[in-house]
């Protein structure tokens, strides 16, 4: 194999694989060079030779040596200077280039070549004295520092007592001075450490590529490969050039170039260059030139040509087929290009420019689609924190709903309407959230939670109804009673403002500017494409037509879960539900139903309205009962006055519904089979709702009602006949032609074992991965923000699985279920609606499931549909 590769304009040796046997600077360099542009000539010592000198811990095999001198003579022909010549002596640039930046590695060291004599030779090539002798003292410093180990201090105590002695300051004044200061610091390298930085060129360039492999392995290094995972032999490439004066007068300079104005998307060159650096700089001389404008100028009047550079910029967006970044030097006048990348970019501008590049017809749809990261739209759909700002983050919690959001904290839910009755914007902070939060909930700009995981209350509320939310801030300390929040030694009080952003988790002291989102026309755009390419649908989790009417704006094609118990949350409702709930028989129980079922109904049109003949998928009450009974003494005692009873039989009736484990207790399918009539009047509002929503809009509407938590095909059956006994009903006493369809949620193991059976009684499933996640790990879901999130930092989890699924362990249980209820029925619907239904990774493993679509919250739909088509491509 090839231990060195040379390149220079126009001709380059590459290897097959430039980025593993060059590195990044070595590949871009020989990238550039073959691509006709401008680049200062050199070569790169290959990880091949890395390799064979052992990773540095051994000196440069004979061989190395044989082809450096080689490759040193190459240079010479090609530059007409010689190393440690007589005249226009070689100087070189020595840069380590791994395949990933990392610290630790050595700092690139200039000039090498320059010796006691070559400077002197230089200064007067140059005619320019002072800047020859400050390469050589740069070289020698950063010489000692890479080979020798030496500490910078040392070099600058030095220079304080030459200066001191000469009377100089800053620099050397004279030639002497500068001789006088190179003598001493080549005294303290030989009296104190005992070491010489060699004075022959060839011998400087060895020990310093030895240096630079031995800088594999500083501990930096080590850890950084470590964290990152990046194998401890991927190796180390090492890219030598000849010198770029940069700072030597006001005809030279450097600058970063981009091919696009960021602003429009648009080809432009942008960016600025800095002409006249170091000392010069110093003095006032150096000039900053905008890129655009000097290209409008016509690009002349600079010591390099701006439309050549212009020209550069472009080839090299050409054969990136994207964002090129250049970083340039101009040496008295003359341009190289240094480095190239795939440029940077926000999360806006990476949509407008994958949309302008497909406009432009350099990438395909498909492309553009790859190019995004789904969950980054989320930036794009919801404020975000100013990041240049500083700010204090006094705790960091889960990120249970995105956005950010600033206001006065309040510690009740009653506090936060009275607060912004007034006009004023708050942060619900709470221990958790419970039912009789949401009204809170929905006044605030955002809900902070110290307990929880990502499918606690708070979470899947904020999320439903597009709030910032954090959870799990475990590290604060609320005392509601005193009314005050700490966070270590810092104490907030009701009042004070703080911000959280609900995608990263952080929980920021005092208000800090947000950014407002603008969903234009690039982002339309851009979701068409999405919608061309992907086979999956995508639905959407709403109760209310707020939520129902922003998810069909972001594109949602139906509804694939109505919680029906949020729509109990609120006002009167929760009073009749507790009515019923308190109510001691069963026909106390209809009369209270009786009083919900025309609120379910209309609620029920709305939906339907909204959706327009798309899937609207409802659920049967879900949770335990006494989620809807009041907590606190003083709730207790007007929810008792309210219903007419007494406080201590409301306070047995409370204590008669407590459960050890209500996520595992009368829930779900159980309680319509304790309590038919609930099922039974919530059918009936359905299926009356269709007909009424059919009636207004001409279109028959085919209701979906869902069963939750089956894990028996008995439970199934029980509630089905119900249901269908009351659609006959409604039927006949409507005199209307009703469809509907009956399916069941698929969220605990034993209906994932079962499910060949539970479909034959089934139109569709939907896999309720927030419970499933639950019962398959046996870890609540409420309790997980305590642990989980020490398990994703220690690495025993990559991610959180209520977040993103966990492939292994419920994705092939998801697998075993989809393959069993498509044997009993091969047209079965098959969808998701748990959290991880709004989730880039876990769509993509949907996708290959093979599930028809997946459901999540309003305002992850655009998201969804993105990374559909990801999946699809
Ligand atoms: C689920 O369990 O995944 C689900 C969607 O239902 P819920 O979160 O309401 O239990
Ligand atoms: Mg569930």
């Amino acid at each position: 194999p090839q231990r060195i590769f040379p390149f220079q304009k126009g001709r380059a040796e590459r290897p097959a694989d430039p980025l593993e046997s060059l590195g990044l600077k070595g590949a871009d360099l020989s990238l550039l060079a073959s691509l006709n542009l401008p680049v200062p000539p050199g070569f790169t010592i290959s990880t091949y030779a890395w390799r064979e000198a052992k990773g540095g811990r051994d000196d440069l095999p004979m061989g190395l040596r044989a082809d450096l001198r080689d490759q040193v003579e190459a240079l010479e022909e090609v530059t007409g200077r010689r190393f440690d010549g007589d005249r226009r002596p070689l100087l070189l640039a020595v840069r380590s280039s791994a395949k990933t930046a990392m610290p630790g590695l050595a700092e690139s060291v200039l000039d090498v070549g320059l010796n006691g004599r070559t400077v002197e030779i230089l200064a007067e090539e140059l005619d320019d004295a002072t800047f020859a002798f400050r390469s050589y003292r740069r070289l020698i410093e950063s010489y000692a520092q890479l080979v020798f180990d030496t500490d910078p201090t040392d070099f600058e105590e030095i220079a304080d007592e030459e200066a001191g002695e000469k009377g100089w300051t800053g620099e050397p004044a004279s030639i002497d001075d500068w001789r006088s200061l190179i003598a001493r610091l080549n005294a303290f390298l030989a009296d104190e450490l005992d070491v010489v930085m060699p004075q022959t060129p060839f011998e400087q360039l060895v020990e310093i590529v030895n240096a630079v492999f031995k800088s594999w392995r500083s501990a930096p290094a080590q850890a950084y490969r470590a964290l990152h995972g990046i194998p401890e032999n991927s190796g180390l490439a090492v890219t030598i050039h000849s010198m770029i004066f940069n700072e030597r007068n006001a005809q030279s300079g450097r600058g970063r170039a981009l091919s696009r104005d960021m602003a429009t998307g648009r080809p432009q060159l942008t960016g600025e260059f800095q002409l006249g650096s170091g000392h010069v700089l110093r003095n006032g001389e150096h000039r900053t030139i905008d890129l655009a404008g000097a290209l409008a100028d016509g690009g002349s009047d600079y010591p390099a040509d701006i439309a050549d550079l212009d020209d550069h910029v472009r080839a090299v967006e050409a054969y990136l087929g994207d964002l090129a970044e250049v970083e340039f030097m101009i040496g008295d006048g003359e341009l190289f290009l240094l480095q190239s990348r795939v440029g940077r970019r926000s999360a806006s501008e990476a949509v407008r420019l994958a949309v302008e590049f497909v406009r432009d017809g350099l990438i395909d749809e498909a492309e553009a689609l790859t190019r995004i990261d789904a969950t980054s739209l989320d930036q794009l759909l919801h404020p975000s924190i100013q990041r240049d700002e500083s700010f204090v983050v006094m705790a960091r919690g889960m990120p249970a709903s995105p956005g950010a959001a600033t206001g006065e904290i309040v510690f009740s839910s009653d506090r936060a309407q009275a607060v912004a009755a007034e006009g004023r914007k708050v942060i619900l902070v709470r221990h958790e959230t419970f039912p009789e939060d949401i009204h809170g909930m929905h006044v605030s700009e955002g809900v902070l939670t110290i307990r929880g995981g990502t499918t606690s209350h708070a979470a899947v509320v904020a999320r439903g109804i597009g709030k910032p939310c954090v959870t799990g801030a475990g590290t604060l300390r609320l005392n509601a009673a005193t009314g005050e929040l700490h966070a270590g030694n810092k104490v907030l009080r009701q009042g004070d403002a703080i911000t959280i952003d609900g995608a990263s988790g952080e929980v920021i002291e005092g208000a800090v500017t947000l950014v407002r989102p603008s969903l234009d026309g690039d982002f339309a755009t851009l979701m068409e494409f999405a919608d061309r390419a992907r086979q999956m649908k995508v639905r959407t989790n709403a109760e209310t037509p707020a939520e129902a009417r922003a998810a069909r704006d972001f594109g949602a094609e139906g509804i694939g879960l109505t919680r029906t118990e949020h729509m109990f949350f609120e006002g009167d409702r929760v009073r009749a539900m507790r009515e019923m709930i308190l109510a001691s028989d069963e026909n106390g129980r209809r009369a209270a139903l009786e009083k919900l079922l025309p609120i379910q109904r209309a609620d029920f049109v709305e939906l339907f309205e909204i959706m327009a003949g798309l899937p609207v998928t409802i659920r049967l009450l879900d949770p335990p009962l006494h989620e809807f009974l009041p907590q606190a003494e003083n709730d207790i005692d007007e929810a008792a006055e309210f219903l007419g009873v007494n406080v201590s039989s409301l306070r047995e009736r409370i204590a008669a519904l407590q459960e050890f484990n209500p996520m595992l207790g009368h829930r779900g399918c159980r309680l319509a089979i304790s309590y038919p009539e609930i099922a039974e009047v919530q059918s009936r509002a359905i299926f009356e709702a269709a007909v009424e929503a059919g009636a207004k809009t001409g279109a028959a509407v085919t209701p979906e009602i869902m069963v939750p938590l089956v894990s028996l095909r008995r439970e199934l059956d029980f509630v089905k006949e119900r249901i269908d006994a009351v659609a006959a009903q409604v039927i006949e006493e409507t005199g209307t032609k009703l469809t509907y369809r009956v399916g069941t949620m698929i969220e605990l193991p034993r209906a994932i074992v079962r499910a060949d059976t539970i479909a034959e009684a089934a139109d569709f499933f939907s896999f309720g991965t927030n419970d499933l996640t639950q019962t398959v790990f046996g870890i609540s879901r409420d309790d997980a923000g305590t642990f989980l999130s020490t398990y994703v930092r220690e690495g025993i989890v990559e991610r959180d699985p209520f977040q993103t699924v966990d492939v292994e362990g419920v994705g092939e249980l998801i697998q075993i279920a989809v393959e069993k209820a498509r044997r009993t029925k091969p047209d079965i619907e098959l969808g998701v609606c748990g959290e991880q239904g709004g989730d880039p990774a876990s769509i993509a493993f949907f996708a290959e499931a093979g599930l028809d679509y997946v459901s999540c919250s309003p305002f992850r739909v655009p998201i969804a549909r993105l990374a559909a088509a990801q999946a699809a491509i």
